[in-house]
């Protein structure tokens, strides 16, 4: 049985000062409400300049919440001005860093030759991947759902031979900030068919034990409907992740 994963994405939101007070209030939130953190696993993602305080706080206070950057370099070291290694990240202790997410490919220009270097620069360093795929709003009217993200989910596992730990996350591009969520029989279809990439290029035990995230326009209205999908273990949440108490009723999308 596969550990739910519910990730917050902060984006370019909240310094490292807001980071510490949220990542307090969101722990004792879920403790006070009992959240059992092995049966649904909690993972934020703040910008880099948070990462530090972060890991501190949550070692000190020995914190059941895990965290990663929003993305990383494909590089090993050197003069790669303004870009952060999956060295760094894992000396931070990050058990996971998000890669690909699609306002890096769009805003970015990130290529999937890039995100498949990232991909195996990250589990050279112990870290475990979420690799976003998703079609834009074009892809899905001239391709159908599922054309795009599997191609892009292909492309990033290029690398990857051995019983690698790496999540999924469907977010399809139209879905992101707008408000409009894909519907759980959408996110079904899609993460399905991903389930099926990854076990055509990385075994059928390695499927069975991937995650596979939806992203979108999650919310705590309608985190319920995606988890009950059978081939839906999580979310990667933006907007709605910046609130302690929204998030917090994500995480808990079974109350
Ligand atoms: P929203 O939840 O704000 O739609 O963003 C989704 C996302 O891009 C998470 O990575």
């Amino acid at each position: 049985r596969r550990v739910p994963l519910i990730a917050g994405n902060w984006k370019m939101n909240l310094d490292h000062l807001q980071a510490i007070a949220f990542v307090q209030k969101l722990a004792w939130t879920l403790k006070d409400a009992s959240h059992d953190f092995s049966a649904v696993e909690v993972a934020v993602f703040p910008p880099f300049t948070d990462l530090r305080s972060v890991q501190t706080l949550v070692a000190a206070d020995k914190l059941p919440i895990a965290f990663g950057g929003q993305d990383v370099s494909e590089h090993e070291s050197g003069a790669y001005t303004g870009e952060i290694s999956a060295a760094f990240l894992e000396a931070l202790e990050s058990r996971y860093v998000i890669i690909g997410h699609s306002e890096r490919r769009t805003l970015h220009g990130e290529t999937d030759e890039q995100v498949a270097a990232k991909v195996t620069a990250a589990l050279k360093h112990n870290i475990a991947p979420i690799i976003c795929v998703g079609e834009t709003a074009e892809d899905l009217e001239t391709h159908g759902a599922s054309a795009v993200p599997v191609a892009q989910l292909r492309a990033a596992l290029a690398g990857v031979d051995s019983a690698a730990d790496v999540v999924v996350a469907y977010e399809p591009v139209w879905a992101i900030g707008s408000g409009q969520a894909a519907t759980p029989e959408q996110a079904e279809q899609v993460c399905a068919a991903l389930r099926g990439v990854v076990a055509e290029v990385l075994g059928d035990d390695v499927a069975a034990k991937t995650r596979i995230l939806y992203g979108g326009s999650v919310k705590s209205g309608n985190i319920a409907g995606f988890m009950r999908e059978p081939n839906v273990d999580g979310a990667l949440v933006g907007g709605a992740s910046l609130d302690v108490n929204e998030f917090a009723a994500i995480v808990r999308y079974q109350k």
